[in-house]
Order: C-alpha cells, then structure tokens, then sequence
C-alpha cells in the first residue's frame, strides 16, 4: 500500500519503522526542517519498553540510558523534605524500564528506518479527499498525491485530526498547567545524579543531571501563573518562565540566569486528547494526535511505540482488508489508553499541590516510598500495564 504519515516525532517514524519493514511505500513528513531535538528525558517500560525491544533498538538505547540514585525534594532553602531512591521505579516496573531522552528514541528509530521510506522535512499535509477509495493529499510545499492509507502522528496539535476530525476544542482536554523543558550547560550545583525537584504552590521545577556536563531541567506551571496570557514565541516563553519563578526560592536565581542564553525552550500545554474514534475511512491517528495521556499520566512516548507496533500488525493481519485491520487497532489498545488518562487529574493534584500545606504533605508522602510495600500501594497502578503485545509474526 501506499502510506502517507503526517509528523516525524516517536508516533510517526516507529510506525514508518513497521510498514516499511512489511514491504508498504512510505512518505514520512516532518513540518520542522530536521528531527526534532530538545523535550524531556522520560521512562519507558510497560508496552512501550516492549514494542522498542520488538524493534530490536533496546540494546543500543540502554547504552544511551540517564541514570538518576536519587529522587530529591527540597524547600526553598535547599533542605530535603522528601524523596526516595529511583531503584523504587526500577522495581515496580521489574528492572524492565528505561530512562531515556525523547530525541535520543526518535533519532534511534529514525535512523532504522527501511531504505523505501520516502522522508520529507520542511512540509506538511495541507488538505485530505477520502473518497472511501483512495485518499488525495495536498502539501504545502510539494504536488498532490494518492494514497491508500494516510496517518496523522502530528502530536497533541494534529493537523491531520484538525482536517478530518474536527476542531481541538471536541478533543482536547486541558488538565489547567503547562509544561516547560531546556537545558543548561555546566550547570552548578549538580548533585552527582540526583533528580533534585523544588514545588511552590502551582509552580513545580526540577534539574536532571545528563551526560556531557549538561542539566535538564522541567516546569510544570498551573496555568494562573501565566496570568491568562499563554507564551507563543520564544521571548515569551523566557518572560513567562522568569515571572512564573522568579519568587520561588531554591535555585531560581541561577536557574533563571542560567536560562537566559538558551535558544531552546520546550513550552506546551498539559492536555489529555480523548477521541471516541481513532479512525475515519481511511485516515487513522495515532500517538498523541489520537490519545494523548497528558505529559503527568506519563506513558506517552510508549502508547505511541506500542499503537505503532499494533497498528502495522494489524495491517499485516488482515491484509487488504483495511477497514477490519484499523477497527481491530483502536479495539485494542482504545481501553488501555483511556484507564491511564482517567489517572492524569489527580497526578496533576499530586505533582503541583495549589497550597503551601499540600506541598509538604507530598513531600512528606513521597518518604513513604523508602519503605517497603509502600511503593506498590502508591505507585504500583501507574507501573501496570493490562495488556500484553499480541503477536504477528513481523
Ligand atoms: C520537541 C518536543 C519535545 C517534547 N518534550 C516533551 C517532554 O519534555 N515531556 C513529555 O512528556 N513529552 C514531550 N513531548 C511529547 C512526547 O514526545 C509525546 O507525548 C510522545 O512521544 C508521543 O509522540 P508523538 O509522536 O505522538 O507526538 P510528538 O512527539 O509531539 O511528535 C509529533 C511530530 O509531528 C510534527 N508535526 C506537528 N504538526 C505537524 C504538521 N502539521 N505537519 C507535519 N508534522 C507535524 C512535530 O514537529 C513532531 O515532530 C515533546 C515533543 C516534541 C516534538
């Protein structure tokens, strides 16, 4: 079949990953002009962590792993309020977890990629005819073209799902905060590495030390603190960023002196997508563009690599009978979504108390983790995954 997948971020080349490897003719388009770099570093495990090892890009991402001791939290004088040792995650998930960067897993896959998939950077979808035969596609930059099938993994903002599902506004379920991530070289103190996170009333800011020197760091802001105007252009998001921590305490100071020459600032909203339909004749979503769990329900990036791995199995199993092979994709992985996002609001609550008071009952809370059994009753939902990767033999 001929396959157009609209957005290059993990969604996007893992399933070009599958269908070039099942023999399809892939167009891969990317509307930034390479790769994206830059976002968080996050934690695979679960199906994600397993559809990357049916990948076979497992061993080559574990040499590429950011290894944290220590989750720290402080007051805004630096003292430790609470915290507990990462191995905790690490066991819940079963020693089968990753923390890994999400450039570092879109560029492993990237590189992967079948030699007949067509990639195109600097161009996006711009209008789609399903006929209910083939698909029409406009670009922005390049002539029309037929497809049988077209897929849009362009992330929370999908342009594909704007096009032929209908406006943000019936999908898009704002959780109230936003998130802010970047990096700054030599960055000082560093804590050896120690996830070192600092929360004020609806204003949450933590470092991770990464490879080469360099800290990472990451913001999630209820959104009364951006005072009703939402940063679009990079000097804002700085503006935005200085007057939403600037009264902080704890690091605020450096961090905000530190951000001042950054050149890339990762700024989007929390938002969970909820679709009662990832499919449309044939027009499928898939990553965020069909399911976003919000950035605090955690598993985004291994949804997307196991909808990938689901979607092009099914595809393969029912061979030209499309319609069966996408209604089997969303049937299969529509529930385990949705009892995930069902998680996103009281993590919200969790991450970013809104009072002085519920910030240090968190802090204080999160000590518990260092005892045993603890763990599984407070975390061990958010670690389990009901559901197994079927197989299909590709
Ligand atoms: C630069 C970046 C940084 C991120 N940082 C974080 C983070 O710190 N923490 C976190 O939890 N999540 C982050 N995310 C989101 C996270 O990557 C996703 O939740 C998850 O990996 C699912 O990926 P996805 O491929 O569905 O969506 P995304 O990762 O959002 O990828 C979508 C891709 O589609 C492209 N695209 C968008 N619109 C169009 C269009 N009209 N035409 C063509 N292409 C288009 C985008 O440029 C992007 O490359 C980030 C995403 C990006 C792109």
């Amino acid at each position: 079949m001929k396959i157009a997948i609209n957005g290059a971020g993990i969604a996007g080349t893992a399933l070009a990953y599958w269908l070039g490897k099942l023999g399809h003719e892939v167009l891969l388009l990317e509307r930034a002009p390479a790769l994206r770099r830059g976002g968080f570093v996050l934690n695979l495990w679960g199906i994600g962590y397993d559809a990357i090892e049916r990948m076979g890009l497992l061993p080559q991402l574990l040499e590429l792993q950011h290894h944290s001791d220590e989750l720290r939290m402080v007051d805004r004088s630096g003292r430790t309020r609470g915290g507990y040792p990462s191995r905790v995650l690490l066991k819940l998930a079963k020693g089968r977890m990753a923390t890994l960067a999400r450039s570092d897993i879109a560029t492993a896959i990237f590189a992967a990629l079948p030699a007949q998939v067509e990639t195109r950077f600097g161009d996006s979808i711009s209008a789609i005819d399903d006929d209910g035969t083939r698909v029409r596609v406009a670009f922005e930059h390049a002539p029309p073209r037929e497809f049988d099938l077209v897929i849009g993994a362009d992330g929370l903002h999908s342009h594909v799902r704007q096009l032929v599902f209908g406006p943000d506004t019936r999908f898009e379920y704002p959780l109230g905060c936003h998130v802010a991530s970047f990096e700054i070289p030599g960055y000082r103190p560093r804590n050896g590495n120690t996830y070192v996170a600092h929360t004020a009333p609806g204003r949450y800011v933590a470092r991770f030390p990464l490879r080469d020197d360099r800290m990472l760091f990451f913001v999630l802001l209820r959104d009364e603190h951006l005072k009703g105007c939402v940063p679009t252009s990079h000097l804002e998001r700085k503006a935005a960023l200085t007057a939403a921590l600037a009264d902080i305490g704890w690091e605020s100071t450096t961090i905000l002196a530190g951000m001042e020459p950054v050149d890339d600032i990762y700024f989007d909203s929390i938002s969970k997508i909820r679709m009662d339909a990832w499919v449309k004749g044939k027009v499928a979503l898939i990553g965020d563009a069909a399911a976003c769990p919000s950035l605090i329900a955690g598993e985004g990036a291994g949804f997307a690599l196991a909808q990938a791995y689901v979607l092009a199995g099914e595809l393969h199993r029912h061979g030209n009978d499309t319609e069966a092979a996408l209604a089997h994709y969303h049937a299969r992985l529509g529930a385990v979504v949705a009892r995930k996002q069902k998680q996103a609001e009281s993590l919200v609550a969790s991450f970013i108390p809104s009072t002085a008071l519920g910030v240090r009952l968190r802090d204080y809370a999160t000590l518990l983790m260092r005892f045993p059994v603890f763990p599984r009753i407070l975390m061990g939902r958010y670690f389990r995954d009901e559901l197994a990767l079927p197989e299909y033999g590709i």
